[in-house]
């Protein structure tokens, strides 16, 4: 047993030492306070065995686990927890977890487990049961024979009600109804599981006949038997398949088709083949993603904040935090860029993490009544509410930061209605009870708008920029002051976003809407700035500005 090393990942130093002596000539134990540090560890040398707090300082300790899967997948987790909340142990589970182990245990208890864990995935690795991408690998690996090329197949499934709530027993469903679709593709195999939405099909096909429609192929085969729910399919397709075709290489063959996939998922087209654009821009988005990481650990990302204004008073009602990121070589990249790679890379958890805490401690310290002041509003991608522990974050990052709960305001886009789970539902209800504002971001651009009003606890509405620019158009005003009046019946305030000229914002002013924000007023701007800005007699200087402004 000796040789073993562990990564004890815990915020409770006295936790991490019991844990330590009690694995002391066991196996060889490094300890990490944070999600960071853990991380830099792993990336130093190789673990075991990761033992991983549910909640590190108001962390998730469960984002670790999507790191660890993709990132280092010969490195096993057990989640360590005060709770036995069976969801939150499920979820563990379903984001690769080997076990889920309830506090307090006896001193004997741990020892055990760690020997049960680490000799269960040693032999899963032997079986090539696991890490379940090195199984794969090894399967497509044996598929290729001198006169034949393999296509491989990542079926990415998501949004569907079926894997929002994903446990193994779905996953093996779906599982299930893939092989059968195998099975109609004349030559293609049901190969393995990548995660608990993602499924992996390969075959040998003929040097020459490589088939140009093979993506699509897979995808008619799936639909016939994954049982996509009506309706859906056109708009946000359940499902996605990103094809690759090679003679040699399993392991660059089964990335290639998961960056298809990937790439189908973000261009919203339904199957992709894998092409040479995508290789550049698969390489490109891994280097990006490690440097991500790596600011994301380096805390180098900072924040920016962008103020509302009252449209009547010209008072700053909120403030709008918004992730900025200076790359050493790239300069600055785009939340629109960086974001979605966190969303796709496991990193969107310590990321939001992040923000969300800078933004709570800077909203504190604005004013010296942290009771009063404008409400600090903070993005939230829908990837962080598939996060069990997101509430504990929230109300951490809250308690931390001596904020109360009412000047905080999670921001969300209309996407999120495509996943609506149960574990969803109970972030906003429990958040909600804290007296936290959810906003619907991105207002107008979405699809399934009129859904999402009726289903969550909103408090406002944001109306996109797209929408707000059309207010010299008739049908634009009647379009705007219909939301207006939608908003006033549910009893939701309005704030407009992208608001760019005093036409504008007059227009807007005048048809309805409580609050603005936009470069007219003021761009997102660095938290020293935003103290001058409030500091600032606001309203006259603004009216005068606007008097000015074209
Ligand atoms: P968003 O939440 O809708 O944020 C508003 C975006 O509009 C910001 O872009 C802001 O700089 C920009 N903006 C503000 N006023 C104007 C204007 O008058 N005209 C124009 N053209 N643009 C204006 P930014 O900072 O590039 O962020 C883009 C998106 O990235 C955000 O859209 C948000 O969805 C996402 N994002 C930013 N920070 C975070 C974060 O910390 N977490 C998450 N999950 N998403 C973030
Ligand atoms: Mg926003
Ligand atoms: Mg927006």
């Amino acid at each position: 047993m000796t040789g073993l090393r562990i990564l004890v990942v815990d915020d409770d130093p006295d936790l991490c030492r019991v844990a330590c002596w009690t694995l002391e000539g066991m196996a060889t134990c490094e300890v990490a306070h944070d999600l960071q540090s853990a991380a830099r560890l792993l990336d130093a040398s190789a673990f075991d065995l990761v033992l991983i707090d549910v909640t590190l300082r108001g962390e998730s300790g469960l984002a670790l686990l999507d790191q660890v899967r993709y990132r280092w997948p010969d490195t096993a987790a057990t989640v360590i927890s005060g709770s036995d909340d069976l969801d939150v142990a499920q979820e563990a589970l379903a984001r690769g977890a080997l076990a889920y182990l309830v506090k307090p245990f006896r001193v004997n208890d741990l020892r055990i487990h760690v020997a049960t864990v680490c000799a269960t995935h040693r032999r899963m690795h032997a079986s090539g049961a696991c890490p379940p991408r090195a199984g794969i690998v090894a399967e497509i690996e044996s598929m290729f024979a001198s006169d034949t090329e393999v296509v491989c197949a990542v079926v990415e499934f998501r949004q569907l009600p079926l894997v929002g709530r994903a446990g193994t027993a779905t996953s093996h469903e779906l599982g299930d109804r893939l092989e059968q679709s195998a099975r109609m593709l004349e030559g293609l195999d049901f190969v393995g599981v990548l995660g608990p939405a993602s499924f992996v099909l390969a075959g040998p096909c003929e040097l020459g006949a490589t088939r140009a429609d093979a993506p699509d192929l897979v995808r008619m085969a799936i639909d016939a038997t994954a049982r996509v729910p009506a309706g859906l399919g056109h708009l946000a397709p359940g499902f996605v398949v990103g094809v690759s075709v090679r003679s040699d290489d399993a392991e660059t063959l089964l990335t290639e088709a998961e960056a298809s996939a990937r790439a189908a998922l973000e261009h919203h087209v339904p199957a992709l083949r894998f092409t040479s654009e995508l290789e550049d821009a698969a390489c490109d988005e891994l280097e990006l993603s490690s440097d991500l990481a790596a600011a994301i650990a380096g805390r180098d990302l900072r924040v920016a904040y962008q103020p509302q204004y009252l449209s009547g008073s010209l008072r700053v009602i909120g403030i709008e935090a918004l992730a900025r990121w200076h790359h050493a070589t790239r300069g600055d990249v785009c939340p629109s860029v960086f974001v979605p790679i966190a969303e796709r890379h496991g990193l969107i958890a310590p990321l939001g993490g992040h923000v969300l805490r800078e933004a709570c401690r800077a909203a504190a310290n604005l004013t010296p009544d942290p009771a009063r002041g404008p409400r600090i509003s903070v993005n939230v991608s829908v990837a962080q509410l598939r996060d069990a522990a997101f509430t504990d974050t929230v109300l951490g990052a809250l308690t931390e930061a001596r904020l109360p709960a009412a000047r905080l305001c999670l921001e969300v886009t209309e996407s999120l209605v495509l996943e609506d789970t149960e574990l969803l539902r109970a972030h906003f209800r429990r958040l909600s009870e804290y007296g936290i504002r959810w906003s619907l971001d991105d207002f107008g651009t979405g699809f399934s708008t009129f859904e999402s009003l009726a289903e969550f606890p909103w408090s406002e509405l944001k109306v996109d920029s797209t929408l707000t620019a059309q207010f010299e158009r008739r049908s634009g005003r009647e379009i705007l002051r219909s939301i207006v009046a939608m908003a006033g019946r549910l009893d939701l305030d309005v704030v407009a976003e992208g608001v760019e000229s005093t036409r504008q914002f007059e227009a807007l002013r005048a048809i309805g809407f409580d609050a603005v924000q936009g470069y007219l007023m003021a761009r997102p701007m660095p938290l020293e700035r935003l103290r001058e800005e409030l500091a600032a007699p606001v309203a006259r200087d603004l009216r005068t500005r606007f008097a000015t402004a074209t």
